[in-house]
């Protein structure tokens, strides 16, 4: 098994290049039928969704716009936790068919979050993209609409994924060993 060294631990192959990119064709497809004649507005979710989003707006082929658009974390002063803000929202979403396009889900807090922030802003739909779902994981109930493939509750790396801001830049997904 290929094994990857990103900073103090090991990871090895766990999903490979061929496997991701039939998965993402696969829901490419079911994009394409869902939203014919919709030109949904697609919303990769940086950093992590970044090359899950390349190869699956290769596979769309009908008219749609893409804007990237980021979780920004911070630390309230009055309030205790964290603060996730989303920034970069540099279209009007309202009226729009959205689909947000994420790296994978864990809780699904994060996108239970994103799903309220942007359903504020009036869109005529929301739709979840998820790259990776790990289902044993979730803690709220959410909608992911389209996932390309269910991973146990371990941690990964690669594909655009990190481990402390590395291993983002390979073609297979790592699994800690
Ligand atoms: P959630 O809010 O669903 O628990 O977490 C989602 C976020 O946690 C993802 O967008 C991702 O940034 C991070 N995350 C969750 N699981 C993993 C994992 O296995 N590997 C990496 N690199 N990040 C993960
Ligand atoms: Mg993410």
């Amino acid at each position: 098994m290929e094994k990857l060294q990103v900073k103090d631990k090991t990871f090895a192959v766990s999903i490979p290049e061929a496997q991701i990119l039939e998965a993402v064709k696969r829901v490419a497809g079911e994009i394409n039928r869902d939203f014919d004649g919709k030109e949904p507005l697609f919303l990769p979710v940086l950093n992590g969704a970044f090359m899950f989003a390349a190869d699956l707006l290769k596979e769309i082929t009908i008219p749609c716009e893409v804007s990237f658009i980021k979780l920004a974390s911070y630390q309230g002063t009055q309030t205790s936790g964290t603060i996730r803000e989303v920034i970069g929202l540099a279209k009007d979403i309202t009226g729009r068919h959205v689909i947000i396009v994420e790296d994978i889900i864990d809780s699904g807090l994060t996108m239970a979050h994103m799903i309220e922030t942007l359903a504020a802003h009036n869109p005529a739909s929301i739709a979840v993209c998820s790259c990776l779902v790990k289902p044993d994981a979730l803690k709220v109930q959410i909608p992911i609409d389209y996932r390309c493939l269910d991973i146990p509750n371990d941690f990964i790396v690669g594909y655009g994924l990190d481990y402390d801001g590395f291993g983002r830049n390979t073609r297979d997904i790592y699994t800690l060993v």
